[in-house]
């Protein structure tokens, strides 16, 4: 009789402390004010970072993912060697050839990444100087030419795609280089494939605070938010031929 009633009492907990873990998971989650790309979504304050410095040297214990001779730490889509250009220290996305991504899978960390957009400017919104740092291939920071350039403040420069505008404008002019130095928190899933933790980023555009710790509600993506789908627990960094010829140079990252 006795153990029949711990049993119920255990169940009891157990569905409740089960309710609690499921109620503080829906809480980590924010909820958003404004729907996907939506264009009344106020535009951030331009600000001007000041310009470019030189590269910055890779910290003790990084891996370097990208010196400036080759993509040795690269493949494409299907594991080939990529085909963007390499020269003069930096790489280029060759339009058409695909995104590339990290050989090496990766969980949480501190990535670093330096990159200019084209030039020669070309297309409006979306379409200048479009690319993408994507963190475990799912989640992307996006890359674009937003000196002078209005489009969605979701899909602006720094955005966390389609869920987060930056804080501020910090781009530089094109053909200038860039910093992003993302603290990136991987979501956790439990054997169930149920989501435990959400993802976060805080991300620094040219050394300014843009995004600061910033809850993901899912895979990033184009018109909408899908919601989380369990993955492994390192998976690679990917970066997006959209393209646009964007130059990438020195890219570096720190497990943490
Ligand atoms: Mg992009």
């Amino acid at each position: 009789m006795r153990t029949m009633a711990s049993f119920i009492v255990s169940v009891i907990v157990s569905v409740v402390v089960l309710g609690l873990i499921g109620f503080a998971v829906a809480q980590t989650i924010p909820k958003m004010e404004w729907a996907v790309h939506d264009p009344n979504r106020p535009l951030p304050t331009v600000l001007d970072p000041g310009p470019a410095g030189p590269p910055v040297v890779p910290p003790p214990g990084a891996t370097v993912l990208f010196d400036g001779r080759d993509l040795s730490q690269w493949a494409d889509a299907k594991g080939n060697p990529p085909r963007w250009k390499v020269e003069k220290g930096t790489m280029e996305v060759a339009a058409g050839t695909g995104s590339i991504q990290t050989k090496q899978g990766f969980s949480d960390c501190h990535l670093h990444v330096e990159w200019a957009a084209p030039v020669v400017v070309k297309g409006e919104g979306q379409e200048r100087g479009n690319s993408g740092v994507f963190l475990m291939n799912f989640y992307e920071v996006q890359v674009l030419d937003c000196y002078d350039n209005k489009t969605y403040a979701d899909g602006m420069t720094a955005a966390i795609y389609g869920q987060y505008p930056p804080m501020f404008n910090v781009c530089r002019k094109p053909g200038e280089w860039q910093t992003y130095d993302i603290t990136f928190h991987a979501p956790r899933f439990d054997k169930d494939k149920k989501l435990l933790t959400p993802a976060w980023m805080t991300l620094s555009h040219n050394g300014i605070v843009v995004q600061s710790y910033a809850v993901l509600t899912g895979p990033t993506a184009h018109k909408m938010r899908p919601p989380y789908v369990a993955h492994a627990d390192k998976l690679p960094v990917s970066l997006q031929d959209h393209g646009c010829p964007v130059r990438y140079r020195n890219i570096w990252i720190k497990e943490l």
